[in-house]
């Protein structure tokens, strides 16, 4: 998976930051474009609107071009740089919305270009060595994941699955008991939220479609997610499923 294996992802890594490099060649060229302006009368409008505007570009290209650097830095070498955090939150903030844009103009489908930004954030969140108490990590997961034709109301509570098999929830609740962490299906982000306001994890494992997991990334931040994507056979939001042994190597890789 992109975001699926947090530490095997480095081509998926590499378009994001192919991407980043592509934002920063359109701002230079957005920079360039607007010199032109500036000659062809952009300063008759105000005579400070040049240099405030180029300045303000200057500013941008810089920020996204040190955070392709940092963010080239931390992929080859797994480690905590000073400043991932910040680092994660201009990918998530300020660069995600530009890339999702060069990646429509370059053709690029839109789940490829969310793949590579949840790998990315996987990297720059594992790259902080975590090792947390099992009391500080939580697990997320879609109600898609259970059985369309199961009864149980597992919502609430997980441990009402039977742990029949027929879906990979018993799995999962078996993980969440070994580990003793926290884990929750929720249906949708507003439940997502209210679950992590009232746990207050430190770190959250979460399972997902493309969507939802960047959206929950974005919404969550600072808090770290790391995102792993579920597989859809049956098309999306139905009788989804997820490898539970990319959830154990997650959680073996941030539990102290
Ligand atoms: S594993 Fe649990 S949730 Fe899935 S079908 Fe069986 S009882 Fe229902």
């Amino acid at each position: 998976m992109a975001g699926n294996e947090p530490h095997k992802s480095f081509a998926a890594k590499g378009l994001f930051i192919a991407l980043m490099a592509g934002t920063c060649l359109l701002i230079a060229g957005i920079f360039l474009f607007l010199r032109w302006l500036q000659g062809a009368g952009l300063a008759s409008v105000h005579p400070s609107l040049p240099g405030i505007v180029g300045g303000a570009l200057v500013l941008v290209a810089g920020i996204v071009f040190l955070a392709t650097i940092l963010l080239v830095i931390t992929t080859v070498s797994g480690k905590d740089i000073p400043g991932t955090p910040l680092l994660r939150g201009v990918a998530i903030r300020l660069l995600l919305p530009v890339i999702e844009l060069i990646g429509r103009i370059a053709g690029i489908p839109r789940d490829t270009v969310r793949q590579s930004f949840i790998a990315m954030n996987n990297s720059l969140v594992l790259s902080r060595k975590f090792r947390l108490k099992p009391d500080r990590v939580m697990i997320l997961l879609p109600h898609c994941l259970q059985l369309a034709e199961c009864d149980i109301k597992i919502t609430g509570d997980i441990n009402k699955c039977v742990r029949c098999g027929r879906c990979d929830i018993a799995g999962l609740a078996e993980l969440a008991e070994k580990y003793r962490i926290d884990i929750f299906v929720v249906t949708g982000g507003t439940l997502a939220r209210k679950v992590i306001r009232e746990k207050r994890p430190k770190l959250v494992v979460a399972v997902a479609c493309e969507g939802d997991l960047t959206s929950g990334i974005r919404d969550c931040y600072p808090l770290p997610v790391l995102g792993i994507l579920n597989e859809r056979p049956n098309g999306p939001c139905f009788n989804t499923a997820v490898d539970t042994r990319k959830i154990d190597e997650a959680l073996r890789m941030v539990l102290a």
